[in-house]
């Protein structure tokens, strides 16, 4: 499950991603609100922790922009403001829940099973990600091709998460790098070919007719087609 942070603390920032690495989920953190509000726009994330309080724009403007905007990522509003005004304002303007710092890490992980647990009621989406004869299980972290347990790295299993949420859809370079990186990674990079390059080979071997095709000059796309 990805989760992407944005807040402008760097001590909380640590802490949060830490903490919620450990219990396997992967995380992204934005420390501005207008960094926050360009990867949450992709929509690629399953859970957003937004601080109220950030350099640019204040996260209750964050939180409206996306509804406005049809992004219905899960959003946790954590923050210091603990007047009920802000609270209202929150919830109002699309929060899902809102918690108040400081908070105990045990309190926020049972916040996002609770909001999880409900946006997968209403989604009808299960912990089991499925395209062609891939499987991804999201609680255990788990990836089968054919059934048989491939052993991915972190990185490796963001991206063909990214790739599997999507089946047939070009991600960009960029797009996965701001995915799985973050912003700040030099765009002129070419780690993203190297773990593609990686996970071929894990995948399916790294044979031409790779799952995970090159759209050359513009990125990566998981192609079934041949497969199924
Ligand atoms: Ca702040």
């Amino acid at each position: 499950m990805r989760i992407l942070i944005i807040e402008d603390e760097t001590r909380i920032a640590d802490f949060l991603q830490r903490g919620l690495r450990a219990e396997g989920y992967f995380c992204l953190v934005a420390n501005d609100g207008e960094t926050g509000l360009s990867l949450a726009m992709e929509g690629d994330f399953d859970l957003i922790l937004l601080d109220l309080m950030l350099p640019g724009i204040h996260g209750h403007e964050v939180c409206q922009h996306l509804r406005m905007e049809q992004v219905n990522t899960p959003l946790i509003i954590l923050s210091a403001m603990d007047s009920l005004d802000d609270v209202i304002t929150g919830l109002r303007m699309g929060a899902d829940d809102y918690l108040t710092k400081p908070f105990s890490f045990e309190e926020l992980l049972a916040r996002i099973e609770a909001v999880m647990r409900r946006s997968s009621a209403i989604s009808g989406q299960d912990q089991k990600l499925k395209a062609g004869p891939l499987l991804f299980d999201r609680k255990s972290l788990r990836f089968f091709a054919d059934g048989t347990e491939i052993k991915l790295t972190a990185k490796e299993l963001a991206i063909i998460e990214l790739l599997m949420s999507n089946p047939g859809t070009l991600f960009s370079r960029e797009r996965i790098l701001n995915n799985v990186w973050g912003l700040d990674m030099d765009p002129l990079t070419n780690v993203v070919d190297v773990y593609i390059g990686k996970l071929r080979k894990k995948v399916d071997g790294g044979s031409d007719s790779s799952m995970i095709e090159t759209v050359r000059g513009m990125g990566y796309r998981l192609n079934l087609e041949e497969k199924v």
